[in-house]
């Protein structure tokens, strides 16, 4: 249920910032705290209000849920990651026991957008459907911005399938820092075989100017190992220990 407040206005609308108006007295307007205004609207300094600014209004109900912690969590941050689930469209990627890695790589892709996000994370996907995108199209759109880091999402075959765990592949020094840091968090998280961190010259690596590296994250042609990348579980842990890498690699530089 909606509540009328005040003034006219209806909870969980939009407030149009007037002159001299600051964050605490739109909080005091509306009845809902200055933290729970600001965690709403993801900002950070309640300084930066301008004229004419649209501020979001949360219900009083979503307003006594936001806790101190969750207002740090949403502090934006200043990097981007560019999320790149590996192949799509006519190229599905390895194939194996009715497991297509393009449609594993975007459902790991999907979480870590969220997970990120909700971390404050600026983050760009290269693909958000099902389309074929060419290698160098992947690397051009990270070339886009300044501040990223790129992080291409894959899973594993070979004819080999006694073959299984995870690896991840870099280029360039920080790329090598960014690697390990997921590398370790996917081996802690998910008990699975450590292939190690290598470097790589793959061309979505070589063609990106910022740090970049291609997640290995599991091997969908030993039976085992796929009837685990198969899984929400699975899937999610992974989605974590990418991020909690990022996390890390964020905290260093
Ligand atoms: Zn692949």
């Amino acid at each position: 249920m909606t509540a009328l407040l005040g003034f006219g206005f209806v909870s969980g609308a939009t407030h149009v910032v007037a002159k001299s108006e600051t964050f605490y007295s739109i909080s005091r307007k509306y009845g809902v705290p200055v933290s729970s205004l600001m965690a709403y609207n993801k900002v950070s300094d309640p300084r930066t209000l301008k004229l004419g600014q649209k501020i979001r209004i949360p219900s009083k109900s979503s307003a006594v849920k936001v806790t101190p912690s969750q207002v740090r969590k949403v502090t934006p941050k200043a990097m981007r990651v560019i999320i790149d689930p590996g192949h799509g469209g006519k190229d599905r990627g390895a194939l194996w026991g009715g497991v297509a890695e393009a449609d594993l790589n975007m459902r790991v892709a999907r979480k870590v957008e969220a997970i990120l996000k909700a971390r404050g994370y600026q983050v760009t996907m290269t693909r958000r459907s099902d389309v074929f995108l060419s290698l160098s199209k992947r690397a051009e759109i990270a070339n886009r911005y300044r501040n990223v880091v790129f992080v291409s999402i894959h899973f594993n075959a070979t004819k080999y399938t006694s073959v299984r765990g995870a690896e991840t592949f870099y280029t360039g020094e920080k790329g090598r820092y960014l690697a390990s840091a997921i590398q370790r968090e996917l081996i802690r998280k998910l008990k699975v075989k450590n292939r190690g961190v290598r470097f790589s010259r793959f061309a979505v690596l070589r063609q990106t100017v910022c740090p970049a590296v291609l997640v290995e994250c599991g091997f969908i042609s030993n039976s085992y190992e796929r009837s685990r990348c198969k899984t929400s579980g699975y899937q999610d842990l992974t989605a974590q220990a990418i991020v909690s890498g990022i996390e890390r690699y964020d905290r260093a530089f």
